[in-house]
């Protein structure tokens, strides 16, 4: 069978109930957002461990929101039926998950089975958040959804590439097996507002130390290459995904390479900043290139990026000058 294009609807949007793992993380709690406004009622689950109440702070005391402070790892309970499950927790930063790396991997795997237990008992649609990681240091480029990928089993990044390999295997034999409902989508770098300065990640260490004067830290030589997609545009595709019946893994993310160099220096200048670009050494396995092909997220989600990285970063340098200033 053609995994990407699978049979079986349970339910669909409206959605009365959705369930939002990791929803009090960055990508998370824009998710919960952009449910509550479809109509939705959302439980964000969240054990807090990389995110914070913070990140839903705007959201509480709104009518359907619930805040659940729960560990995915363990069997969770979120008081009524849902019809979307939308499985998101996960340390995703290198910085985080080389942190907790048996969290990370528990995460993917426990916290994966006990989310699709929940979408199975009620009949939900499951949408795993996996990563474009699961192409480790890719050999073929730009990568699309047959390429298997090139991981290091026993690097240091593969208490998260491997517990997101994991977490799609299960995915996928629970739904061969019990039938549930579930897609998989694969993240490519996505950054916007609620990032942390501090999480080690491109965009928010950059804009950080470009509002503080501070030498932007580029690892290597800067010509290794990201595709940054603007947080609207991800989840957008991700609601698409749930609203549709296909199984994936569909690629989410913005072709539209860019080199770590030039990525700090659109950011210098956006940000009107004085700082200097200085170099360090490239962590261990961090992959040369990443660029995602959308053709099918393209074709059966009629999805593709809208904010291209110029507007995408003003808009996030925007959010930590505020921060920063209030
Ligand atoms: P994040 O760290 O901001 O959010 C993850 C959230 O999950 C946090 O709020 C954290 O506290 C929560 N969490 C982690 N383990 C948990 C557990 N066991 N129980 C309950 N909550 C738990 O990261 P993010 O960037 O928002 O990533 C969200 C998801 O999207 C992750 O699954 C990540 O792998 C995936 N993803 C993100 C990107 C990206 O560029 N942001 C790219 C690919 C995939």
């Amino acid at each position: 069978m053609d995994t990407a294009t699978a049979t079986a609807t349970v339910s669909r949007p409206p959605w009365e109930h959705a369930v939002v793992t990791g929803g009090a993380g960055f990508v998370g709690s824009h998710l919960c957002t952009a449910l509550l406004d479809q109509g939705a009622s959302v439980t964000c689950v969240d054990d807090f461990c990389t995110g914070s109440a913070e990140n839903v702070a705007h959201l509480t005391g709104r009518p359907g929101f619930t805040l659940l402070q729960a560990d995915v790892t363990k069997p969770f309970e979120v008081g009524r039926a849902a019809g979307l499950v939308l499985h998101f927790a996960s340390p995703a930063s290198p910085s985080d998950y080389l942190r907790l790396p048996l969290h990370t991997l528990e995460t993917g795997s426990l916290g994966t089975r006990n989310a699709l237990a929940l979408a199975h008992r009620d009949g939900a649609r499951f949408i795993l958040a996996s990563t474009s990681e699961v192409y480790g240091d890719p050999q073929q480029h730009p990568q699309n959804e047959r390429y298997w990928g090139n991981v290091n089993p026993v690097g240091p990044r593969s208490v998260y590439d491997e517990a997101k390999r994991f977490g799609e295997a299960l995915t996928v034999a629970v739904a061969a097996e019990r039938g549930t409902d579930t897609g998989i989508v694969r993240l490519f770098n996505t950054y916007g507002p609620r990032m942390r300065g501090y999480d080690g990640r491109a965009v928010p260490t950059f804009v950080r130390q470009a509002l503080a004067g501070e030498p932007l830290t580029v690892t290597g030589d800067g010509l290794q290459t990201r595709s940054l997609a603007y947080v609207d545009d991800t989840v957008r595709g991700i609601l698409a995904m749930a609203a549709s019946d296909l199984r994936g893994p569909v690629n989410l993310g913005n072709p539209a390479e860019i080199t770590m160099l030039e990525l700090a220096r659109t950011v210098i200048s956006l940000a009107g900043s004085r700082s200097a670009v200085g170099f360090i050494d490239r962590p261990t396995d961090d992959p040369a290139v990443r660029c995602p092909d959308i053709t099918l997220a393209r074709g059966k989600l009629q999805w593709e990026p809208r904010v291209d990285a110029v507007e995408g970063l003003a808009r996030t340098i925007a959010w930590f000058r505020e921060r920063q200033n209030g």
